[in-house]
């Protein structure tokens, strides 16, 4: 007789974690950990979006800065990656394509988007909404100053660290003088100041 094997078991889990990172900070890094404790995740995926439909307008760091600090952030933690895959379609990131293009590059992997509370309440505005939950389960997190809304389609909610943390606060912070040690990465900090960035915007 065949031995029974465990077909969940073999399959990787991917934790994909998209956003404008722009920049990183520790909110984005402690969710992200918080959730792949809770629901073993092999990996997390970091995904930084071409265009946010969103927000078309405010985006303030060009991609390659935006990817470059993501690369420093997760450098020191193996369960952490970058993905490019959403800057290299181009475009309008839709979470649809990214998780399409995910499933091509890792077919036998199981997929978990982390969303955080204030993205997760958009969430029927997002483009194919109906066939997300085929593509990946939906994991949301909880975020400081953002209420959890109820939704059917959330697979499981984790409580992330309440680090009442965003990047519109951080490009306020540069832009005013405001110190923005410890609120991520020191290489990420020292990174925005040798490349002078976020010192002029749209955010005000
Ligand atoms: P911005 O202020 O420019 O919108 P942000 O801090 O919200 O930046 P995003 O890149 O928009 O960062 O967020 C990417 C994902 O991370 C979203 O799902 C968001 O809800 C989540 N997230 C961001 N900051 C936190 C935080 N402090 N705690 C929990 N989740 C967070
Ligand atoms: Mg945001």
């Amino acid at each position: 007789m065949a031995p029974v094997t465990d077909v969940s078991a073999s399959r990787t889990r991917i934790g994909v974690l998209g956003g404008t990172f722009d920049p990183i900070h520790h909110g984005h890094l402690a969710a992200a950990s918080e959730v792949c404790a809770a629901l073993r995740l092999d990996q997390v995926l970091i995904v930084p979006t071409a265009v946010q439909p969103f927000k078309r307008d405010s985006v303030s760091a060009s991609k390659e800065h935006r990817v470059a600090m993501c690369e420093k952030a997760v450098r020191n933690d193996a369960r952490f990656e970058v993905s490019t895959v959403d800057i290299d379609r181009g475009g309008v990131t839709y979470t649809v394509d990214t998780l399409r293009d995910l499933k091509a590059q890792y077919p036998s992997a199981d997929f978990f988007f982390i969303t955080g509370a204030d993205s997760l309440a958009r969430l029927s505005e997002w483009k194919d909404a109906e066939q997300l939950g085929e593509l990946a389960q939906f994991v949301g997190v909880t975020r400081a100053g953002h209420s959890f809304p109820q939704l059917e389609t959330t697979h499981r909610v984790v409580e992330a660290p309440s680090l009442a943390i965003s990047s519109t606060d951080i490009r306020r912070r540069v832009r005013a003088g405001v110190p923005i040690r410890y609120l991520m990465p020191a290489s990420v900090v020292d990174y925005i100041s040798k490349h002078e960035l976020y010192l002029g915007g749209l955010d005000d």
